[in-house]
């Protein structure tokens, strides 16, 4: 005990402690971050691993809101990047959040989407209405719905017209990649819905500051320290600079150079890096 004691007061004495780095949090956008078409990007594993080296918070951020935070935990895991089901921030979980922080509890709510976007919305409390009878509606949220109908894009207009109901978008992407190639994404089946009632909803996913906010509450840090990495102008680097966070274009995904280069206002990244190799953590944590 008193040779390991000398040993560490010796070893502070050759090795003052660094001045304290600054705490950052840290959002990783996940399709052309981490991965892209099923497949591992390189770096992501080795990129994830030194921020947690460092103890500092790790989310992972996607507008999808096809797939539960669990199963897209088990996802990230099985190509090997550490990650728990508490660390996806997905749209559909800040979904939930927007409406667990509604001032009265909105009964019942219309879900334009997939099962898992009702199922998580119903796993938190709220009832779900029926597209099979004509209760009426107190907020409608939509998102990506392979399953739509005419009757049921019918049942959300009369919501919002008639009934009043207040409008989510669980995000706006006009695309949706899927294994056989582009489909309409949330932002088509919004505009649709839009069209017919005049109403603009409230949008939660990326760039909208409501999905970040749920990873700033999370994380316990401020917007001016949280870093966000992302492969699109539009979504991850538009969200970032709207709320103050330092926005990180990685060109692993759907942006060039060029283009990352040329954008300009609310678009303009912070940093471009070619890969999750270089990302700069020295410099992150000392500015
Ligand atoms: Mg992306």
């Amino acid at each position: 005990m008193t040779a390991s004691h000398v040993h560490s007061h010796r070893h502070a004495d050759a090795h003052p402690d660094p001045p304290p780095k600054r705490r950052r949090s840290f959002a990783f956008d996940m399709d052309g971050v981490l991965y892209r078409e099923g497949e591992l990007i390189d770096g992501a594993i080795e990129a994830v691993t030194s921020v947690r080296a460092l103890n500092l918070p790790v989310f992972f951020v996607t507008n999808n809101s096809r797939e539960t935070p669990e199963q897209i935990a088990v996802k990230l895991q099985q190509l090997g990047v550490d990650a728990g089901p508490e660390e996806i921030v997905s749209a559909v979980v800040a979904t939930v959040e927007y409406l667990r922080n509604l001032p009265d509890k909105p009964e019942p709510v219309l879900v334009i989407g997939g099962d898992e976007l009702a199922e998580q919305i119903a796993g938190a409390g709220f009832k779900v209405a029926s597209f099979d009878d004509n209760h009426q509606i107190d907020l409608v949220v939509a998102g990506v719905d392979f399953n739509l109908t005419y009757p049921r894009l019918t049942r959300a207009v009369q919501a919002l017209v008639n009934d009043g109901a207040e409008y989510i978008a669980v995000n706006q992407d006009p695309l949706y990649p899927t294994v056989t190639g582009l489909a309409p994404g949330a932002g088509a089946i919004t505009a649709a819905l839009t069209a017919s009632s005049g109403i603009v909803p409230t949008v939660i996913g990326k760039p909208s500051p409501h999905l970040f906010n749920v990873v700033l509450e999370r994380s316990q840090t401020s917007a001016q320290d949280l870093v966000v990495i992302g492969d699109m102008l539009q979504s991850d680097i538009a969200g970032a600079t709207n709320i103050g966070a330092t926005a990180i274009l990685v060109l692993t995904g759907t942006t060039s150079r060029a283009e990352a280069e040329a954008a300009t206002g609310n678009l303009r990244p912070n940093i471009i890096i070619d890969s999750l190799w270089d990302l700069p953590l020295d410099q992150l944590l000392s500015s």
